[in-house]
């Protein structure tokens, strides 16, 4: 008999009651080390006092009134995102293929009111991942995601990453812009080299196309900086956001410059649920931690100090660990072996990762890990390297 919840995700044995900071602890008492954060999703840890205030506090006013009246903590977080950014105005969704829907949507439209109607193509880059709505799974390009979900649709083009001769082979009378994560997640941790991103900008200076950046992943002080884009000296026009924004909340956003958001007007655009202010409580605590003078840094700090870390691993056990990628709290390690077997093997440790393609583990614990925490997170590693080493000679 098929399953209360649609089988569409293969699950651990495991259900966790609670959490605390970079813990997680099982209904049965156990205590698990959390570097996954709920995909990059849990920014402020489990049970953070000040987040947990936040969305308590608002629910008990009010949760939801509807974007037919003006929500005060959307305007301030909003006003939050633009003050340390590239954008001018902001729309609050739910997701991170909802944001990226409105990426899409907000090229074209913009595309369209500039007398460029035919301009509808949205390029994207192979191994990407923006979501699995129908346009999003599109912009994927995932051939196993795609199968059995009907006829591509039009109006998305997928090219190999860092080859600018390629781009400018596929742009042409019908394009619109590009979609590009800065740090491909899903597919591995790969970062985007800042003189591909810094080509892809002047093209579209050059040629009045719109840069659109997916940072739903790689945003929100993950990389160590508030936005990935800021590691490089360019700024895209439009960019999704989602996973950290609300600390685990479900939240989602795209922020664009005023050329492309004053297109976005009265009945262009809408979400029931975007924006609601229980959302945007959380949305503006998760702010206030990662504004704090400092946070930020830390995270570049932490994450350089796990990478090193990692790196050591690479050394110790060659055999296992193949290679460290990525930047801040964005971490992908490489197996020698097959990655769900090294996932198994810290599982084994109560240590929490997420698999990405590629062969990787990611390692992506809440942005307020502790180095010790971190240390840690290493031991088990390094335990569960020994423990794959003793099944591997077992089976020679
Ligand atoms: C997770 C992710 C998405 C999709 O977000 P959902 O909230 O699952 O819809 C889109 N883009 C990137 C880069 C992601 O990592």
């Amino acid at each position: 008999m098929i399953s209360a919840l649609m089988p569409t995700y293969n699950r651990a044995n495991l259900a966790f009651d609670h959490g605390n900071g970079v813990w997680l602890f099982t209904v049965d008492g156990r205590r698990f080390l959390d570097f996954g954060a709920g995909i990059a999703t849990s920014s402020l840890g489990h049970n953070h006092p000040l987040l947990c205030k936040a969305i308590s506090e608002q629910a008990k006013k009010v949760i939801h009134v509807s974007n037919l009246y003006q929500i005060p903590q959307a305007i301030k977080l909003a006003e939050r995102l633009i003050a340390i950014s590239f954008a001018d105005s902001v729309f609050f969704c739910n997701s991170g293929a909802e944001a990226n829907e409105g990426v899409i949507k907000a090229i074209r439209r913009a595309q369209y009111k500039n007398n460029h109607p035919e301009r509808t193509d949205i390029i994207c880059f192979n191994h990407a991942f923006h979501g699995r709505t129908i346009a999003t799974l599109n912009a994927t390009g995932n051939q196993k995601y795609l199968e059995g979900f009907g006829p591509k649709i039009p109006g998305i083009k997928h090219i190999p990453i860092h080859d600018i001769d390629l781009v400018k082979e596929a742009i042409n009378q019908n394009t619109a812009g590009f979609l590009i994560e800065p740090i491909q997640g899903e597919s591995g941790i790969t970062v985007i080299s800042p003189d591909f991103l810094k080509a892809l900008r002047q093209i579209c200076d050059e040629n009045d196309l719109f840069l659109g950046f997916d940072e739903v992943q790689c945003g929100v002080g993950r990389t160590g900086k508030f936005f990935a884009y800021q590691w490089t000296d360019i700024e895209p026009d439009i960019l999704s956001l989602a996973k950290g924004i609300a600390g685990g909340v479900p939240m989602g956003a795209f922020l664009a410059k005023e050329k492309i958001a004053k297109h976005m007007t009265f009945g262009t655009h809408g979400s029931t649920f975007g924006g609601n202010p229980l959302a945007c409580a959380a949305g503006n605590a998760v702010m206030d931690i990662i504004l704090k003078p400092g946070f930020l840094k830390n995270i570049r700090e932490t994450g350089l100090y796990l990478k090193e870390q990692l790196q050591q691993l690479t050394e110790i056990y060659p055999d296992v660990y193949a290679e460290v990628r990525g930047k801040g709290l964005l971490l992908g390690l490489k197996g020698a072996i097959p990655a769900n077997e090294i996932q198994n093997a810290a599982l084994e440790q109560n240590l929490l990762t997420v698999l990405a393609g590629n062969n990787v583990i990611r390692i992506i614990p809440p942005l307020i890990i502790t180095k010790e925490e971190c240390l840690d997170g290493i031991h088990r590693l390094r335990n569960a390297a020994e423990q794959l080493r003793k099944n591997l000679k077992s089976v020679q």
